[in-house]
């Protein structure tokens, strides 16, 4: 510390799901972390290919980015010189406000109102699937691979690498896995509390990208990378906790095994699955990965232990009934790394807490194969087709009144200008060509 140097990136995770952000001398730390790095509300509308979408502010305005030191990462080379140091923050306004459109204040803000509907807070975590391009052995890619040690081994030196990075930087690695997919692999963090869960998702997308170049090779979290092909899935793992932090989710006098808090959790959020969607699966390509058999999800359903459900109850290992009531918890399908992890987390947070406002009951588990029913079954089950693209997806967000009274109008007429902005950038193109050009960004 106190050297000038060394780089500090100060950064954001933005609507986009791309982390920006502005470098500053380490020797500069200690004013930047009063004053941060000023930051221009335009940025917002910067989509994925770096095509300004329409903006509401233009030229105008100045906003500064707070980098907070309990969000960052160091990443070192083997003689231990830092290599990269980031921090992530919140974007205020001048008169220090959280600034409406900042992503991370506004999964604050879910949090908080999670609390105040129902005196709950949330331990959540993150389970990411990347593929990687450039192998330059060429290990895997072949068939016989998937979940194999084989295929794991083919990642051996980047998995290692990647929990070593995690550890350095208080993540707490869970698993390291070779996926299904082509060159597909999986990494998934043990829970932390909320804004904790949205932070290490954006640093851990970054670490993998840092070990996968380390050996030469490109991850990316692209959705999917053909139409046919195998989807990269982030998957929410969400449990309540009340104030005491005693895990509440689990109930075992119920049928389902989810509390009265979570069964209406769960409720909210199968309810307003199909107009968060394009919240947590926000690329036009997302939708291609959102079908039936893919094991992703593509209605709104709460499964037991089905993994084509968009919700699904996970199945706990633990024994003893306090560990059951820790582990229990919600696993939330539907969504991936096109999006910023504090959307994702904030809307999954707000549609769970509404559910609890409304009191809603638990929805029925779901146990068929869905996609073989007709629309009039579904319809008498409750159940619908989740938006079959991102065009339909922003439609049904702009018409749910509940998302404007969440975040705001500013928030949900940003967001819908953003995203019309990327379709327009992508109109005509195939679904082919389409994956390609969201392979180049994510
Ligand atoms: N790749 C699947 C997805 O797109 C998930 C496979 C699994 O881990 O169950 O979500
Ligand atoms: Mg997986």
């Amino acid at each position: 510390m106190g050297t000038s140097d060394q780089i500090i990136m100060a950064c954001c995770s933005d609507i986009a799901g791309q982390v920006r952000g502005k470098g500053f001398p380490e020797s500069d730390l200690p004013t930047r972390l009063k004053r941060g790095i000023g930051w221009t509300p335009t940025n917002v509308m910067i989509n994925c290919f770096d095509v300004i979408a329409d903006s509401p502010f233009g030229a105008l305005g100045d906003l500064a980015l707070i980098p907070d030191p309990n969000a960052g990462y160091i990443i070192r080379d083997a003689g231990g010189e830092p290599v990269e140091q980031v921090m992530l923050g919140d974007i205020v306004t001048l008169e220090g406000d959280p600034w409406n459109c900042c992503t991370r204040s506004i999964l604050k803000q879910a949090l908080r109102r999670l609390d105040e509907v129902a005196g709950l807070n949330v331990t959540a975590a993150f389970e990411h699937e990347f593929q990687l391009l450039d192998s330059a052995e060429g290990a895997s890619g072949d068939s016989g691979t998937a979940y194999s040690l084989g295929g794991a081994r083919s990642g051996a030196t980047m998995g290692r690498r990647i929990f070593q990075l995690m550890a350095r930087n208080n993540l707490r690695p869970d698993t390291f896995m070779k996926e299904f997919g082509a060159d597909q692999f999986e990494v998934t963090m043990k829970p932390s509390d909320g804004l904790g869960a949205a932070d290490q998702a954006t640093m851990l997308r970054e670490m993998v990208r840092v070990a996968a170049a380390e050996g030469r090779r490109r991850a990316t979290f692209t959705p999917i990378r053909t139409p046919a092909g195998v989807g990269n899935g982030v998957h929410v793992h969400v449990s309540l906790n009340d104030r005491d932090g005693k895990p509440v989710t689990y109930d075992p006098d119920t049928e389902t095994g989810l509390s009265e808090a979570a069964a209406s959790f769960a409720a909210g959020l199968t309810t307003f699955l199909p107009s968060i969607l394009a919240l947590l699966a926000p690329s036009a390509i997302s939708y291609l990965r959102l079908t039936p058999h893919r094991w992703s999800a593509a209605y709104n359903n709460l499964g037991l232990r089905d993994r084509e459900a968009s919700v699904r109850i996970c199945p706990v290992t633990a024994l003893d009934p306090l560990a059951i009531a820790r582990q229990f918890n919600l696993e939330i399908r539907a969504c991936d790394a096109a999006a910023s992890p504090y959307l994702q987390l904030a809307a999954i947070i707000h549609a769970g807490t509404e559910g609890i406002a409304r009191e809603l009951a638990a929805p029925k588990v779901t146990e068929a194969d869905l996609s073989v029913l007709s629309a009039e079954e579904l319809a008498a089950m409750g159940i619908a087709r989740l938006p079959t693209s991102l065009d339909e997806a922003l439609k049904l967000m702009a018409g749910e009144a509940a998302i404007t009274s969440w975040f705001g109008e500013e928030v949900v007429a940003v967001y819908q200008a953003h995203k019309r902005g990327e379709l327009a950038v992508l109109d005509g193109l195939s679904p082919e060509d389409q994956c390609a050009r969201y392979l180049e960004v994510y």
